[in-house]
């Protein structure tokens, strides 16, 4: 059985005491044993990041800046083999997890261009020969925690900001699919990153509670479910600690009476079920206004779920592959038979479906529910897997109303026609990310990525400038250089102003 050690300076520490199963989600079997970290793997990887992190910091930003062109150029010379490992451990299929590992990319590429973001800001002459100027400098060691559906995109959203910015970082990735992490951080070693910037330790809540209590992390990013993003939020803040988690989503997709359906429909179906359903930025809410408009989109989307080909990863005509984990599998399930408890309308049932030769494998097949309501304890919580459920508005009031509301806003879309309409509902709308007939609104990556409510704990974005931002402090200077002329160090006993 293959063993999956950390990645810390002077070796990973061999078999930890505590091992997790790592499964191929399209066989359902144990490929892979995962080490289990405590806190004193993190101490190991903690003093490394403290030796290295000073001469990092120090190194001009365009020679940091370099690391991450060959990092990038490293990526894509072994896109398909992460993309294997990646699809092997996760379930979604290869070209999916290309898409995951090209979104981390793209934060690198921004990465790239550090040194123009850290340039600070400088005014001459703030006073009588007064200049005043701002540098941003980084934290020390952050920590990133991520979840298991995007095991390249989240871990590079962090790291890479994180280490151009002069941080040293330790990642604790997914324990379910640790894989493509280690890979990662590998790649960046061969790129030239000195050894303790980048330090992967895997485990679960014992390791997740020995980072955020550990005096000598300055801040911590993390990505998972909202229960446990706002836990650690909680208990890196009580730390002392720079915190942003973001949570757990329920996006909804308005259909306004004017949309395109075929296109809203060729839309949905990949962003309800691609990825199994199994990623925040989903639409698995979808809101037509108007019975006319939910019969209509009804009667389209029928057919077009019956279309789809749930396959094993490596099947390059599947729309989509298994779910994590038997676990989940049965979670998700579960769900699909608390909506017909609650008097939904299951419209297509896609349980107990089995892929022939894979019969172990964890899929599911895609589930439409009609008539859900907003008391449904299924529509308050995420499912996360590949099930669609149409929530009838009656009118555009209402379909404001009904993201706004909820307790998840992460994103939300609009399909219509009408300007003023998609215009006044992006203003309005209670969301962090809104998609106007982009059914999956995620920013690119010099924008910010993060939504509102109980989707993100903390006011700090992911990437973009809100990355530098997070992974920085302000450091303002306010010099002057006096002549040794009557007046210098006048009024020393008031507080001084610049009149
Ligand atoms: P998860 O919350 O189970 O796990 C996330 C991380 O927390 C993992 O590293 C895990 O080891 C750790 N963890 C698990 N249980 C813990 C505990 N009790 N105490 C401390 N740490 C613990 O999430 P997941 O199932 O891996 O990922 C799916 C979830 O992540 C979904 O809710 C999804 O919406 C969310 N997500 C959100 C975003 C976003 O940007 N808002 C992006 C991707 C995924």
């Amino acid at each position: 059985m293959r063993t999956i050690d950390h990645v810390i300076v002077g070796g990973g520490g061999g078999t930890a005491a505590r091992m997790g199963d790592v499964f191929d989600p399209n066989t359902g079997k144990v490929q892979a044993s995962v080490a289990l970290g405590t806190q004193a793997d993190l101490d190991r990887a903690v003093a490394a990041a403290q030796a290295a992190q000073p001469a990092w910091a120090a190194t001009n930003p365009q020679r940091r800046a370099r690391v991450m062109f060959n990092f990038k150029a490293l990526v894509e010379a072994n896109m398909d083999e992460l993309a294997h490992t990646l699809s092997s451990e996760h379930g979604k299929v290869i070209a999916d997890s290309k898409g995951d590992i090209q979104r981390g990319l793209e934060v690198i590429e921004f990465c790239c261009g550090i040194p123009h973001v850290l340039k600070g800001e400088y005014t001459q002459g703030a006073g009588p020969g007064i200049d005043v100027y701002s540098m941003r400098q980084p934290l020390g060691i952050g920590a990133g925690i991520t979840p298991f559906n995007f095991p390249a995109m989240i871990p590079l959203w962090m790291s890479g900001v994180a280490i151009a910015c002069g941080n040293a970082f330790i990642l604790k990735p997914s324990e379910r699919d640790p894989s493509v992490p280690v890979r990662l951080a590998e790649l960046f070693r061969e790129a030239g990153l000195p050894e303790g910037i980048l330090q992967v330790v895997h485990g679960d809540k014992e390791m997740v509670d020995a980072i955020l209590d550990h005096p000598a992390i300055s801040a911590v990013s993390f990505v998972g479910s909202s229960d446990i993003a706002h836990y650690v939020y909680n208990r890196g803040v009580a730390a002392g600690k720079r915190v942003q988690a973001m949570g757990g989503a329920k996006n909804h997709g308005i259909v306004m009476p004017d949309a395109d359906l075929d296109q809203v429909v060729a839309d949905l179906s990949g962003a309800a079920f691609g990825s199994a359903g199994e990623r925040c930025m989903a639409l698995p809410v979808v809101v037509p206004v108007g019975d006319k408009t939910a019969d209509a989109l009804r009667e389209k989307l029928i057919p077009a779920i019956d279309a789809l080909r749930v396959g094993v990863s490596t099947d390059a005509e599947a729309h989509y592959g298994p779910v994590v984990n038997a676990a989940h599998k049965q979670r998700v399930e579960n769900w699909i038979q608390t909506g017909v408890d609650e008097g939904a309308e299951l419209v297509v049932d896609g349980r107990g479906f089995t892929l022939q030769g894979h019969e172990q494998g964890f899929f599911i097949g895609p589930s439409l529910l009609d008539r859900v309501t907003t008391d449904m304890q299924s529509y308050k919580e995420e499912i996360f897997g590949p099930v669609l459920q149409i929530v009838r508005a009656k009118d555009f009031e209402e379909a404001v109303r009904l993201p706004s509301d909820h307790q998840y806003g992460n994103g939300v879309a609009i399909f219509t026609r009408n300007g003023h309409a998609a215009r006044e509902f992006a203003a309005r709308v209670n969301v962090g990310m809104v998609g106007i007939n982009v059914p999956i609104p995620v920013p690119v990556a010099y924008h910010t990525f993060g939504g509102w409510k109980r989707s993100a704990f903390g006011d700090t974005n992911q990437h973009g400038m809100e990355g530098v931002k997070f992974w920085t402090k302000v450091k303002t200077i306010t010099q002057r250089w006096p002549d040794g002329g009557v007046g210098d160090g006048a009024n020393a006993f008031v507080i001084p102003t610049m009149g």
